[in-house]
């Protein structure tokens, strides 16, 4: 087996058009190492433009290779996107939180990732370059081909970086999650929630839950119940039935059944709207 690490794009785009089927990009490896491994690995640990976290004229930048450890630790992120935060705060363990990366976790494609949920709510865009060149600028549900299949061959394209909108003032987001332990279990059910708030009414929301389908899933029906109601108790408590009605989803042997997951993402739904709102009047001094 081949074990390069690059630091700098140029090198990953012919590393990966020199090397052909057999090569693979490789970040924290905590989901590759569980695999069978390809002949040769592309360490794109230290690749400085997958390694960004910078606001740039209201856009945040976020690099595709940036750890859950690193991501917890950035004051920027916990200001601007909670949500990612606090997802990244509950993957794994602390070894697995300084390993794996973000871009790890949503081309891994599995439908309840932590930091996958929270960057769809967050309406995060994934920047991809292929080996040719070609760049694409993709929403993050459009990286996955199916259960735990993502829709991009890392043996041809990098997931260089994630942004996101960061100019809406009055808005927050938030994370929650249920697991059978606090640490080193993955979630049965977790919810993140954006929104915009004004004259204490909701003017925009984002509501995502998994799992549900592959992908994370945007509950749109509940978002259109919820713009342009007020910030109390009870808009929480209909979003949550609304939710509850909304998600069609499977039982687990292993975690749990399909009514006590739907009981909890209601749950979860009406937590992350609560605190997320708590988190937009903040941001506009109404709190
Ligand atoms: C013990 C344990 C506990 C875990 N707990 C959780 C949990 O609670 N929540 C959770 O969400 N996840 C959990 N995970 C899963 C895993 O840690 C995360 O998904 C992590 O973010 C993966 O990132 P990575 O950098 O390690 O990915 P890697 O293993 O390096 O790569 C994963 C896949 O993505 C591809 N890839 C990686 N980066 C790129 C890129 N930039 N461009 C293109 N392709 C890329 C690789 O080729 C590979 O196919 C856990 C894993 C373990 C082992």
């Amino acid at each position: 087996m081949s074990y390069q690490v690059v630091s700098n794009l140029e090198q990953v785009l012919s590393a990966l058009k020199n090397r052909g089927e057999n090569s693979r990009i490789i970040a924290g490896g905590t989901d590759l190492f569980l695999e069978k491994l390809p002949e040769k690995l592309l360490d794109i640990s230290a690749l400085a433009e997958a390694l960004v976290i910078e606001e740039r004229g209201g856009t945040m930048l976020i690099g595709a290779a940036v750890t859950h450890a690193r991501a917890v630790a950035s004051p920027l992120l916990a200001k601007k996107v909670k949500a990612l935060t606090e997802a990244c705060a509950q993957v794994g363990s602390p070894q697995v939180r300084n390993l794996g990366t973000l871009g790890g976790n949503v081309i891994n494609a599995a439908p309840a990732a932590d930091a996958a949920v929270a960057l769809a709510a967050l309406g995060a865009k994934a920047e991809l370059i292929h080996y040719s060149g070609n760049t694409r600028t993709v929403e993050i549900e459009e990286l996955y081909a199916g259960f735990n299949c993502s829709a991009i061959d890392s043996c041809q394209e990098l997931l260089l970086r994630f942004v996101v909108n960061s100019s809406d003032s009055g808005s927050g987001s938030a994370f929650a999650r249920l697991a059978a332990r606090k640490s080193l279990a993955l979630p049965l059910a977790n919810a993140a929630a954006w929104l915009r708030v004004e004259h204490n009414c909701l003017q925009e929301v984002r509501l995502v839950v998994a799992p549900v389908k592959p992908a994370p899933t945007r509950l749109f029906k509940t978002e259109s119940l919820l713009v342009g109601r007020p910030l109390i108790a009870e808009s929480w408590r209909e979003a949550a039935g609304a939710a509850m009605d909304e998600v069609e989803v499977r039982g687990s042997l292993l975690r749990c059944s399909a009514d006590y997951r739907r009981h909890l993402i209601g749950v979860l739904v009406g937590r992350v709207l609560e605190t997320a709102a708590g988190r937009a009047l903040t941001a506009k001094g109404e709190a």
